[in-house]
C-alpha cells in the first residue's frame, strides 16, 4: 500500500508537509507531559475517549461568562448569542455532519439520555414482535439501556435482547451474516439497534442496507453515533435511518460530558401515535413562555427537547463544530483514511510478529472503518501500556490484550504515527 521508503521520519514529515488540514493541529491544546517523561511531547491517540480541546473553546467560554454577568436573566435575549435559541446554533453543523435536515436533528442532553428518549418513543413491543437486535461486544450503556427497556415493558432482556453473532475466532461480524440474522428474527424484531463503529473493534456497519433489512421486517433501525459521528461519512435521512443518537466529546472535542447529539427522521415527526417524554423545551416556542396547560410540540426533532440547555457545555460544542465546519468532513475522512492506513502499514511493518490489526482493513468503495484501529497485542500488553507512561504516549487498554489507538485526522500528524509506531517496535 507505502512503498517502503515511506517507513521514515522524513516521509511522515513530508506527508505533514503537503497535509491540507495540518493546519488545524494549531487549533488544539495538546495536555502536558509528566514530569518524569523521557519525551517532552506528548503523542495523543485517545480521541475516540475524549478530544482534545479546541484553542477557540476558551474564547466562547468566556463570551458566556460576559454575558451572564452583564445582563443576568436578560442574557437570554441580549449579547452576542442570545441563550433562547442558542442550541440552533449547532442545529446547521449537526445536519451537515450526519446528513440529516435541520428539523431532524437537535443537541440535548447526554448520550444515554437520548437513547432512553428515543427507545421510549421507537421500542414499542407488542406480544409477538419485541425483540431487539445489538452488537455482540456493545458498550455497556447501551446494553444496559436496551435491557432496562425490554424489562420496563414485561419482558425479559435474555430472551428480548438479541446479539449479533460473529463466527468463531472472529471479533467484526460480517455483512451477510448480521443481514441473515436480521431475517432469521423476521417478524419477531422490533429494533435493531447497533453502534457505528463499534467502539471496541472499529467496525463501521453498512448503514443503509441494515436499515432497509430491518425496515423489510417492519423493524425500527436506530444506531448510536458516538464513534460515528465526526469520524464517519454519514447521510442519516437518505439512509431511512429511524433514529440516531450521538455523544461530542470523543470525536467531536466538545469537552468532557459535552452535549449530546439525536436525529429523528421527518417522517416520524408529527405522529400522534409515537409516544415520547415531555418538556417545556420541546414545546412550540412561540406560546413557550404562555406556560399553557397542555403541550404543543414543535413540529420537529426539536419536539423530544426536555429542559433549556447548560448554554457552557453548548458553547463549547458551537466552538468545535466552526472547526469542522471549516475541515469539512469529506476532507477529514479522506485525511482519516490516509492517516489510519499509514498507522497500520507502518504497524505490520515494524511490529507485525506482535501486533495484530483487529479493525477490517480499509476499502475504496465501502466505508468499513473509521479512525479507530483496534489492535490485539500478542505480547505482554499491560507491560507496553506501562512503558507508554514514560514516553508520553495516551491511547487505551481494554483487557486482555486489546489497544485502541485513533489518529485523530483534525489534530494528530503523520509524525505522530511514526513516532508511536516506534516506541512500540522498541518495546519488542
Ligand atoms: C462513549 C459511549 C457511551 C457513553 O455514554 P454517555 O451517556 O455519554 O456517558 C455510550 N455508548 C457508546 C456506544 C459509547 O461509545
Amino acid at each position: 500500500m507505502f512503498e517502503q521508503n515511506k517507513n521514515s521520519i522524513e516521509a511522515a514529515k513530508s506527508f505533514d508537509t503537503n497535509c491540507p488540514l495540518n493546519k488545524f493541529r494549531d487549533e488544539f491544546e495538546f495536555p502536558e507531559v509528566p514530569e518524569e517523561c523521557q519525551e517532552k511531547d506528548v503523542l495523543y491517540f485517545a480521541g475516540h475517549s475524549l478530544g482534545l480541546m479546541p484553542k477557540r473553546v476558551r474564547t466562547v467560554m468566556s463570551d458566556e461568562l460576559d454575558a451572564w454577568g452583564k445582563y443576568g436573566v436578560e442574557g437570554h435575549f441580549m449579547g452576542k448569542k442570545p441563550w433562547l435559541p442558542y442550541h440552533e446554533n449547532i442545529t446547521e453543523s449537526f445536519s451537515r455532519l450526519v446528513g440529516g435536515k435541520t428539523t431532524e436533528v437537535v443537541a440535548m442532553n447526554s448520550l444515554t439520555v437520548n437513547l432512553h428518549l428515543m427507545l421510549t418513543s421507537f421500542y414499542r413491543p407488542t406480544k409477538n414482535k419485541y425483540k431487539i437486535l445489538i452488537e455482540n461486544n456493545t458498550f455497556p450503556s447501551d446494553q444496559y439501556a436496551v435491557d432496562s427497556q425490554a424489562r420496563f415493558h414485561g419482558y425479559n432482556p435474555e430472551e428480548a435482547v438479541v446479539e449479533l453473532k460473529p463466527r468463531q475466532g472472529e471479533m467484526t461480524v460480517r455483512q451477510e451474516d448480521l443481514l441473515a440474522q436480521i431475517d432469521e428474527l423476521g417478524d419477531e424484531l422490533a429494533l435493531v439497534m447497533l453502534g457505528n463503529c463499534n467502539y471496541l473493534s472499529g467496525q463501521c456497519f453498512d448503514m443503509e442496507a441494515i436499515t432497509n433489512k430491518g425496515h423489510e421486517h417492519g423493524a425500527m433501525v436506530g444506531f448510536n453515533l458516538a464513534h460515528g459521528a465526526g469520524n464517519l461519512l454519514l447521510d442519516l435521512h437518505k439512509w431511512n435511518v429511524d433514529f440516531a443518537v450521538w455523544c461530542s466529546y470523543k470525536y467531536l472535542n466538545s469537552g468532557p460530558g459535552g452535549m449530546a447529539g439525536a436525529f429523528v427522521h421527518e417522517k416520524h415527526h408529527n405522529d400522534p401515535t409515537i409516544p415520547r417524554y415531555e418538556g417545556w423545551w420541546g414545546n412550540n416556542k412561540s406560546n413557550r413562555f404562555e406556560m399553557k396547560r397542555r403541550f404543543d410540540p414543535i413540529a420537529s426533532v426539536e419536539a423530544w427537547q426536555l429542559s433549556n440547555p447548560p448554554i457552557f457545555q453548548l458553547a463549547s460544542l458551537r466552538a468545535s463544530m466552526e472547526i469542522f465546519d471549516e475541515a469539512t468532513m469529506p476532507a477529514i475522512r479522506k485525511k482519516g483514511d490516509h492517516l489510519t492506513s499509514y498507522l497500520e502499514w507502518l504497524l505490520t511493518e515494524n511490529c507485525g510478529s506482535f501486533v495484530k490489526v483487529q479493525t477490517p482493513a480499509f476499502r475504496e468503495d465501502k466505508q468499513v472503518r473509521g479512525s479507530m484501529l483496534s489492535i490485539k497485542m500478542t505480547k505482554d500488553p499491560k507491560q507496553l501500556v506501562e512503558s507508554f507512561k514514560n514516553k508520553g504516549v495516551i491511547c487505551d487498554f481494554r483487557e486482555p490484550d486489546i489497544l485502541r489507538i485513533s489518529p485523530a485526522p483534525l489534530y494528530n500528524s503523520y509524525e505522530d504515527v511514526y513516532r508511536l509506531v516506534q516506541i512500540i517496535k522498541e518495546f519488542s
